[in-house]
């Protein structure tokens, strides 16, 4: 099992070293951190606005990653290219559809053929799961959510103000769970 992270412009500090992090706790043979300087959220791009997208929208995202994911794929000789995509995700963006996957990945086979070979797949587990579902399966994993980082500011807490932290608090209530992040006022509100 190998790992990808993508370190766009302004990506915060903080979650790049939670990937490391769990790549690490994970066992992964190898994490590859794939640097897009070029590449900005929404938010960051002068008069560009596109409506029903949050801030961190990135142009034309799992295009670009995925097409990054397939070539280590081909390097390595990799079936799966394994996507964490959640229900919820796909009421936002038009890129998690299942559509959108089976055309990228008959295009994939279709450029390359080691990949063809391979008949590689783009595996999506999580993606019928809502956010607090994806949670709870995490917790029986025993996935470390204290290594997980969700603000979308750089520092080294939480902001717990950020829409990445808001979110994160309602889903960890959604699914009954203490988030091991939280601080002690959030647990005594849950
Ligand atoms: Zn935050």
């Amino acid at each position: 099992m190998r790992a990808l992270t993508f370190e766009y412009m302004g990506i915060a500090g903080s979650e790049l070293a939670a990937a490391n992090a769990i790549a690490k706790r994970a066992g992964v043979l190898e994490h590859r951190v794939v640097r897009l300087p070029d590449l900005r959220e929404s938010s960051d791009i002068p008069g560009f606005r596109p409506s029903g997208l949050p801030p961190s929208y990135i142009p034309l995202r799992n295009s670009i990653f995925y097409a990054f994911a397939a070539s280590f794929a081909e390097e390595t000789g990799a079936t799966d290219i394994v996507g964490g995509h959640n229900r919820d995700d796909a009421k936002v963006f038009a890129d998690v559809s299942p559509e959108f996957f089976n055309c990228l990945q008959m295009a994939f086979r279709k450029g390359s053929r080691i990949l063809r070979g391979n008949r590689v797949k783009i595996v999506r587990p999580l993606e019928r799961m809502r956010k607090p579902a994806v949670i709870r399966l995490g917790a029986t994993l025993g996935v470390p959510f204290e290594l997980t980082w969700s603000c979308h500011r750089d520092s080294e807490e939480h902001c717990w103000s950020c829409e990445g932290c808001l979110a994160r608090e309602r889903r960890f209530r959604e699914a009954g769970m203490a988030d091991p992040l939280a601080p002690s006022k959030m647990e005594k509100i849950t």
